[in-house]
Parts: structure tokens; C-alpha cells; sequence
């Protein structure tokens, strides 16, 4: 996600290779909140919910595997989106990785 001018004074002059770092390294390339897989395109239902493919069931906004009322039109209710991984500080503090 680019850096908007006005807010770059606030991110560490290595910000890219941090995110990566994150990103891809120590994330392995899933969201750490829910488990979305960066790039991939996803099944979700809006509310959180979303269906994790490469393990063949529906997950919660937590990571957390669910089951899904079959008896629902769950695909009429599906939409799709690709993920993109982004990198945030979750308690308002930047905090660099050990080296
Ligand atoms: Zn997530």
C-alpha cells in the first residue's frame, strides 16, 4: 500500500524492506489476523467469513475453521476479492524486528 506524502515523515526510511520483511517473512505471506493468502482471489461472505481454498473450508475473520449451513445459498451470497497484504503497527507504535 503506497505511503500518502503527507504521511511519510511518520514511517522508518527502510518502511519497504520492513514490510517485506513482515509480509513475506515472518507472515509467510497470510494475513495474520484471518490467514488470507496475499494474491490469491477469495471467496467471502461479507461478514468476515471467507473460504479457504488450499484447506477446503470456510474460516472466520479470526483464522478460526467454521462450518457453513449447507442449506443456505451460500454461493448466490459469495463474492470475490483479491488480497493484498499490507503492514501495520496494531497498538499505534512502530516496533522494528530483531536483526
Ligand atoms: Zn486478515
Amino acid at each position: 500500500m503506497p505511503i500518502w506524502p503527507e504521511h511519510r515523515f511518520f514511517y522508518p526510511i527502510d518502511w519497504r524492506e520492513l514490510s517485506m520483511a513482515i509480509r513475506f517473512g515472518r507472515a509467510q505471506g497470510r494475513c495474520e489476523s484471518c490467514g488470507r493468502p496475499h494474491g490469491q482471489m477469495v471467496y467471502h461472505l461479507g461478514d468476515g467469513r471467507w473460504w479457504d481454498a488450499e484447506a477446503g473450508s470456510w474460516r472466520d475473520g479470526w483464522g478460526r475453521r467454521i462450518r457453513v449451513r449447507s442449506g443456505t445459498d451460500i454461493l448466490g451470497r459469495a463474492s470475490r476479492t483479491r488480497i493484498a497484504l499490507a503492514a501495520a503497527h496494531q497498538d499505534h507504535v512502530f516496533k522494528r524486528l530483531k536483526r
